[in-house]
C-alpha cells in the first residue's frame, strides 16, 4: 500500500441491535474504523465478538430483527457526491452511505461494495450451474452501467419474471453471451482450470477450495472498490487456504481495490493485513498497524489473543488461553463497565466504568499520580488512522492496589450493570 493512501471507507459509531424475544441485544456498539485505498484492513476476534455483523452494517444486510441503530459509513466516491442532493450526506468526495436511499445503497452492492462469505457451498444456488450464476452477478453490473437510473437494472438479480420470460421465450433470455464469456473469464482469473468447461458444472461438482474460487469470481463481478472477505478460508484445509489467501493479494495487486478480512485467526491478520482492528462484545478494543498491535500490544485482550498462538520456537511451551466467554451482549446485562473486565486479569476499581478509547502513542491523559479519577472518565476521540484502544492501561499503569478482589464477576454476576467502585478487600 502506498503511504500516501487515501481513505476509502470512514466507518464512524456504527451500532448496530437485535430486537429479540429474549431482549436486546447490542451486536456492534459504536464502531470506528477507516480502509484506505488498496489496503487491506483486518478484523479479528472470538466468535460472537460482531466483526461479521460490523460487516453486514457496513453493507446495508442486516436482517431482522436486527436493524443498524446509529452511525456513519463514509464512502470516497466523488461521481455519487455530485448526485446526492441531501448536504447532510455529503462530505467534500465522501457520501454517508447510510443517509441515501435504499435503492442507491443497493445500486453500491457489486460496483463499490462486495463480500465473499464463509461457507461458499450454502452461498451458491445447488440447481444452477456455476457459469449461471456468475454470470448472472456480470449481467446486474452490465444493465446497471447501460442504464444507471434504472432501479430495476440497479437493485435486482434474476427474478421471477426473468425466469419466467427466459424458459417460456427462449429468446428472451436474462443473461447474454456477453457475460456468459465475462463468467468465464473470471473463473479463469482466479484460477479455475478448463474454466469455459467447469463454468457448465454445478457446484456439488466442484471442490471446497474450487468453490471458494467461484464465490470469489462472483464477488468481483462488478469490480468493486472495496472487497468484504468474511472468514474466507474456514471451511479449507491449510494448503487451500493458503492458495486463497494469495489469490485474494494477487487479485487486489492487480485491481487495487481494498479489502476487509473478517478473521478469529491471527496468522490470516498477520499474512495478509496493513491495518487491523480487534472487536470484542462488539467493540473494536485496539485498532492501528500490524506492528501496533502484534509488537505493542496493549489491551489485555490484544494480549490474550497473542498469547493463545503456538510459540513455534518453543513448541513445549503451554499455551495460554484466555479464561471465560464471550459475553451475550444482552443490554440489560453489558451495564457500564469495560466488557472484558470478568476476564481481564488487570480488572480494577476504575474499570467499571466504560472506558473510552486512548490514543497508545499519545501522552497519559489519567491524574498525575498515574490514576485516573474514575469518577471523571476521560473523554477521548481516536484519530481512526491512531494507534487506539478502548483500555485505561493505555493511559496509565496497572495500580495493584486498585484490583478487583479475585471472584468479584463470580460472587457478583449481578456486578455487569454495577458501576459503583469497591473496595479491594471486600
Ligand atoms: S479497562 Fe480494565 S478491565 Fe478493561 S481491559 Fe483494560 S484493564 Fe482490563
Amino acid at each position: 500500500m502506498a503511504d500516501d493512501a487515501r481513505d476509502l471507507l470512514r466507518v464512524r459509531d456504527l451500532s448496530t441491535r437485535f430486537f429479540t424475544e429474549e431482549g436486546q441485544v447490542n451486536a456492534v456498539e459504536s464502531v470506528d474504523f477507516d480502509v484506505r485505498d488498496g489496503e487491506v484492513f483486518g478484523i479479528v476476534g472470538e466468535s460472537g465478538s460482531g466483526k461479521s455483523v460490523t460487516a453486514l452494517s457496513v453493507v446495508d444486510l442486516v436482517e431482522s430483527p436486527g436493524r443498524v441503530t446509529s452511525g456513519e459509513v463514509w464512502y470516497r466516491n466523488p461521481d455519487l457526491a455530485e448526485e446526492v442532493d441531501d448536504p447532510e450526506a455529503v462530505d467534500g468526495d465522501f457520501v454517508d452511505v447510510r443517509g441515501v436511499s435504499e435503492s442507491v445503497r443497493r445500486a453500491l452492492r457489486g460496483p463499490s461494495f462486495s463480500m465473499i462469505f464463509q461457507d461458499p457451498m450454502s452461498s451458491l444456488n445447488p440447481s444452477l450451474t456455476v457459469g449461471e450464476q456468475i454470470a448472472e452477478a456480470v449481467e446486474v453490473q452490465r444493465r446497471a452501467r447501460a442504464n444507471p437510473r434504472s432501479t430495476r437494472s440497479r437493485t435486482q438479480g434474476y427474478g421471477l419474471f426473468d425466469m419466467l420470460s427466459s424458459t417460456v421465450l427462449p429468446s428472451r433470455k436474462y443473461v447474454t453471451e456477453e457475460s456468459r464469456d465475462r463468467a468465464v473469464e473470471l473463473l479463469e482469473q482466479v484460477g479455475i482450470p478448463d474454466p469455459a468447461d467447469r463454468a457448465d458444472e454445478y457446484p456439488h461438482q466442484f471442490s471446497g477450495g474450487m468453490l471458494q474460487r467461484a464465490m470469489i469470481a462472483q464477488a468481483l463481478a462488478g469490480e468493486p472498490d472495496l472487497l468484504i472477505a468474511d472468514e474466507p478460508t474456514t471451511a479449507l484445509d491449510v494448503t487451500i487456504q493458503a492458495q486463497i489467501l494469495d489469490l485474494l493479494k494477487d487479485l487486489q495487486a492487480e485491481t487495487g481495490m481494498s479489502i476487509v478480512m473478517i478473521t478469529h485467526n491471527l496468522g490470516v491478520i498477520a499474512r495478509m493485513c496493513d491495518r487491523v482492528g480487534v472487536m470484542y462484545a462488539g467493540e473494536v478494543v485496539e485498532r492501528g498497524t500490524l506492528g501496533d498491535v502484534f509488537d505493542d500490544p496493549v489491551h489485555p485482550y490484544t494480549q490474550g489473543l497473542l498469547g493463545s498462538i503456538p510459540d513455534l520456537d518453543d513448541p513445549a511451551a503451554r499455551l495460554q488461553p484466555i479464561e471465560g466467554n464471550v459475553p451475550d451482549l444482552y443490554d440489560s446485562e453489558m451495564g457500564d463497565r469495560c466488557y472484558f473486565a470478568d476476564r481481564c486479569p488487570y480488572a480494577m476499581e476504575e474499570c467499571l466504568s466504560h472506558p473510552p478509547e486512548f490514543d497508545a502513542d499519545a501522552a497519559p491523559t489519567g491524574s498525575p499520580d498515574g490514576a485516573a479519577d474514575p469518577g471523571d472518565p476521560v473523554e477521548s476521540k481516536v484519530d481512526a488512522g491512531h494507534h487506539g484502544v478502548r483500555c485505561v492501561l493505555a493511559d496509565h499503569e496497572y495500580d495493584e492496589s486498585q484490583a478487583l478482589p479475585e471472584g468479584y464477576f463470580v460472587e457478583r454476576p449481578d456486578a455487569a450493570g454495577d458501576a459503583e467502585g469497591v473496595n479491594a478487600d471486600d
